[in-house]
């Protein structure tokens, strides 16, 4: 068995054995190779002490001393060096209470999480596969390296992690070890939100993304997400619908891309839904304002879970907007799309298809063909450079400070109104017009 190592790899093992050491690629890198995927990263293992690494190479950065790590720079890419490692107690379930260094290579690998993540490979010594690692990506299996519960015991977050590994790779976990797992679900409360955040976006953005229906049945997002619980248990008893909310919006995510923005509004855009019921006479499900709730829930979720601001913003206009209903015409996509902001109209036509093809068989193909046409006519509006933002407008807040409007609020408001004239009627987006129509709006008092 060979991998094909970078040449900086090479470089680095060479450098570490020729100084009497050992050293080898471990965990993702070995795994992905075998698997037959290019890895994004490449880790390296060795008997070295981080002072020992850091002497023997010119450009070093102390990522993490004192768990053994030290980036080394090559080529303009940065490769992960760690100490050969003993985990110590793990008092809270989360992290180590102190970590100590070995020369046994074995040591280090039996710290690792999953047998498929524990493997090692150098070109002198070939792989090292102490679990049956490779017997096991073979199989297709996420299996712990030694006693699930006591691997889960130690940190809660492998509950998520294998979750996460199966979804990546389309592979069932261990039997015994999904056991534990739903037994120890509530274990994951003491994961910090980062952490949790960083695994559960791996695992939605991954070519299994309804291995959250799993994550629901083994009693996960009840600790992180409870919504999507609610969710799993919201009805939709219409005729557009064949699927509860929590199965409809496993659909939708399915039929986005993978992609982090997308999947995340795929999963959120119904999260309105079940506070929004109501079932009339006929015992139809009707859902109204639940698009506007649910951009303020996603808001709060993912504020939660410490998403960054801008993806918080993505996401939620994709599902505040999700659901506009409105005869396709070219105004009413000019309009539709200067509310929504260009930048994020082809997302949000992925999502609208999306949407369709998770309902029922309804009236699918009027509806996709909706989308179609809004798809031609919003491109055409957008290649035309019509006024879509205040950005567009022929003036700009310079312009009306010099007609005499006091720099302040007046200014925006000013800017706002003429670009709703001008979405509807883009041939006033002319300077002389709009300066004649802002004095207007200023003398009026507006
Ligand atoms: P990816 O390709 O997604 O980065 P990866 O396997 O490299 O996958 P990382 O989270 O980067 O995953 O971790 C690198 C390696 O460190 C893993 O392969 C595993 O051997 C070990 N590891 C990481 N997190 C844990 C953990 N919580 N418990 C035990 N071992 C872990
Ligand atoms: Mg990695």
């Amino acid at each position: 068995m060979t991998i094909e190592l970078p040449a900086e790899v090479k470089k680095i093992i060479s450098v570490l054995e020729d100084a009497g050491y050992e050293a080898y690629a471990v965990g993702g890198c070995v795994r992905d190779s075998l698997f037959g995927q290019t890895p994004h990263d490449w880790d390296i293992t060795t008997s070295a002490e981080p002072q020992a690494v850091k002497s023997l190479f010119n450009r070093t950065i102390d990522t993490g001393l004192q768990h053994g790590t030290v980036t080394v720079r090559m080529g303009g890419q940065g490769f992960e060096v760690t100490t050969y490692r003993i985990d110590g107690d793990y008092g809270d379930g989360r992290h180590p209470d102190s970590v100590s260094f070995t020369k046994s290579l074995e040591e280090d690998l039996k710290r690792r999480d999953f047998t498929i993540n524990a493997m090692a490979y150098n070109d002198e010594a070939g792989l090292v596969d102490i679990f049956g690692g490779q017997e096991d990506l073979k199989r297709g299996l996420i299996r712990c390296v030694g006693a699930p519960e006591e691997r889960f015991q130690e940190d809660a977050l492998r509950i998520l992690r294998a979750a996460r590994f199966a979804a990546r790779f389309g592979f069932e976990i261990d039997p015994e070890a999904k056991r534990v797992m739903k037994e120890k679900a509530e274990t994951l409360h003491k994961v910090s939100a980062e952490r949790i955040r960083e695994e559960f976006v791996k695992l939605i953005v991954s070519p299994h993304p309804d291995m959250v229906r799993t994550l629901y049945e083994l009693g996960l997002t009840a600790v992180f997400l409870p919504e999507f619980d609610t969710m799993m248990a919201t009805p939709q008893n219409t005729e557009h619908h064949m699927y509860d909310v929590g199965e409809h919006t496993i659909h939708v995510m399915e039929n986005v891309p993978e992609d982090r923005v997308l999947r995340l509004a795929a999963l959120f855009h119904d999260v309105g839904k079940p506070a929004c019921r109501k079932t009339d006479a006929e015992g139809t499900d009707h859902f109204l304002g639940h698009p506007a709730l649910g951009a303020d829930m996603t808001v709060g979720i993912m504020r939660r879970l410490k998403f960054d601001n801008a993806t918080i913003e993505s996401v939620t206009r994709l599902v505040r907007f999700h659901d506009e209903r409105f005869p396709v015409t070219v105004r009413n996509v000019r309009r539709f799309i200067s509310r929504l902001g260009s930048e994020y109209f082809d997302d949000m036509l992925v999502l609208k298809r999306a949407d369709v093809l998770g309902q029922s068989m309804y009236q699918r193909k009027e509806k996709l063909d909706r989308i179609d046409e809004m798809d031609r006519v919003g491109h055409e509006i957008m290649n035309n450079a019509e006024p879509l933002s205040v950005k567009d407008l022929a003036i700009g807040g310079k312009d009306l400070m010099d007609l005499g409007i006091a720099r302040g609020p007046e200014i925006g408001t000013i800017l706002k109104a003429l670009l709703r004239e001008a979405v509807d009627e883009p041939e006033r987006n002319e300077r002389e017009t709009l300066l004649e129509e802002a004095e207007k709006l200023h003398t009026s008092g507006f």
